[in-house]
């Protein structure tokens, strides 16, 4: 069949569904029940895991349609973007059959507990280590930076399981439940106010052997994936300006309820669209302050817009990849970086236009202190998901095939690599 009859068919399917069952007065677990039920909510799933099995470009057919009535999708956050695919490629059917439902309807929040002190670029470099005991793991070790941890039920955990093999030979991921006395979260507070990530302290937590993803000692290959669909998640924030999105339809009791679930989930997030530089106040603020006819400030202003356009149509052609059917690959590298790169150029038009205003903090300030929470937060885009120094590795490796960075500690056990906390 060609693209344009699937098309079509889909809408039709879709709409068809949404007209017996779409309800804007439904709770919103008995609705979000039905999406899991019916395979509509994840329509890109396979089948039998709560999708319907369709190739993601058919799969954003089913979101326009959704928009069009007003109704309500998934839950939100790390479960349904980073901790689903993981499980989805690497899981056992139990966990999948645990864990995917509940990530659908929203119940569940994800956190990812891969960085530590120690180890965050050179994440295989991991310390916190887990020991088996019967059934059971037992972890030791801290993690940081693990946004949403303070709110999280469960966590996708590294933790070294064979120190006597090469570092990334001896790390399993683990889906750890985050409501029990061993873990200990504690939220950081940042330089622009708020307090999103956490440090987290494992102490003797415990783990079920059945709730490893993927086999003891391969979780490497589990935690790539993850960090895929990070990477094309943080180059699609870089995309995102700071309005409102658009709602159609009547508002009822669904809509309400996942307006509140949306709400206590952004508070997380709510400095995001700032990290990622507010380009959509930049012309605003030139004018709000005389200088849209300074002719260097234009130019400041023309190559940071020039920088988001050029990187919406690497974001695209990344999207174009993933519905002809390919695995989130090196180019979700190349649109992180596009999007450090642009949240740095707004960040210089924003200062050459407010200027020493621009520093200026709280009510009555510039643009509501809007411009200096800016100014703090966009360093944040190139670190969160790996650096922008990673990132040009990995393109210089994978993209342009230039020769590896040299290495001494990938080749032996890793316990006699020396790193800095040991
Ligand atoms: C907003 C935000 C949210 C985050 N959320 C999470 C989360 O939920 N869960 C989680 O586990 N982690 C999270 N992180 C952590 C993040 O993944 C790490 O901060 C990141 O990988 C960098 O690690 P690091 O901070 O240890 O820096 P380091 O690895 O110590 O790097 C320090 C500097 O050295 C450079 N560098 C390091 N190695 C190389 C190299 N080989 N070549 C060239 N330069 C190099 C880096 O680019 C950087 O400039 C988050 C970070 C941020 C900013």
């Amino acid at each position: 069949m060609s693209e344009e009859r699937d098309v079509a068919a889909v809408a039709d399917e879709v709409r068809a569904w949404l007209a017996e069952n779409w309800d804007p007065e439904r709770p919103l677990m008995e609705w979000r029940g039905l999406l899991a039920d019916s395979g509509w909510g994840c329509p890109a799933w396979p089948r039998e895991w709560y999708g319907r099995g369709l190739r993601p470009s058919l799969a954003g057919v089913v979101t326009a349609e959704f928009r069009e009535v007003g109704a309500v999708g998934t839950g939100v956050g790390a479960g349904v973007s980073l901790a689903a695919n993981t499980i989805l490629a690497h899981g056992s059917d139990e966990l999948k059959g645990t864990y995917l439902r509940p990530i659908i309807t929203g119940e569940h929040k994800w956190c990812q507990l891969f960085s530590e002190p120690g180890s965050g670029s050179d994440l295989a470099g991991l310390t916190t280590r887990a020991v088996r005991d019967g059934d059971e793991w037992v972890v030791n070790g801290q993690k940081v930076w693990n946004t949403g941890a303070q709110k999280a039920h469960y966590g996708m955990l590294l933790a070294r399981t064979d120190w006597d093999v090469p570092k990334h030979r001896g790390i399993t991921f683990f889906v750890v439940d985050m409501r029990q006395p061993g873990i200990e979260v504690r939220p950081l507070r940042q330089m622009n106010g708020h307090a999103s990530f956490n440090e987290v302290f494992l102490s003797d937590a415990r783990v079920r052997h059945d709730h490893i993803v993927g086999a003891v000692n391969a979780g490497w290959s589990a935690a790539v994936t993850t960090l895929m669909h990070e990477r094309g998640m943080a180059a699609a924030i870089g995309q995102r300006r700071g309005g409102k999105e658009r709602s159609a339809g009547p508002v009822g009791r669904t809509k309400r309820e996942a307006d509140e679930e949306t709400a206590a989930y952004r508070e997380t997030y709510k400095w995001y669209p700032q990290r990622a530089g507010r380009i959509d106040l930049i012309e605003p603020q030139a004018r709000a302050h005389g200088r849209d006819d300074d002719p260097v400030v234009r130019q400041a202003i023309a190559s940071t817009l020039a920088f988001e356009q050029s990187a919406r149509w690497t974001a695209k052609r990344a999207r174009a990849a993933r519905a002809a059917g390919k695995q989130p690959g090196p180019e979700g590298s190349l649109g992180k970086l596009s999007s450090s790169v642009t949240a740095r150029a707004a960040d210089r038009a924003h200062t050459m236009i407010a200027g020493a205003h621009g520093m200026l903090n709280g009510p009555d300030t510039d643009a509501d202190g809007l411009i200096a929470e800016i100014l703090v937060s966009t360093p944040a885009q190139s670190i969160a998901g790996g650096t922008d120094e990673i990132q040009r590795n990995i393109m210089g490796e994978r993209v342009l095939g230039l020769p590896k960075e040299p290495t001494v500690d990938t080749d032996v056990a890793f316990r006699e690599v020396r790193t800095n906390t040991r």
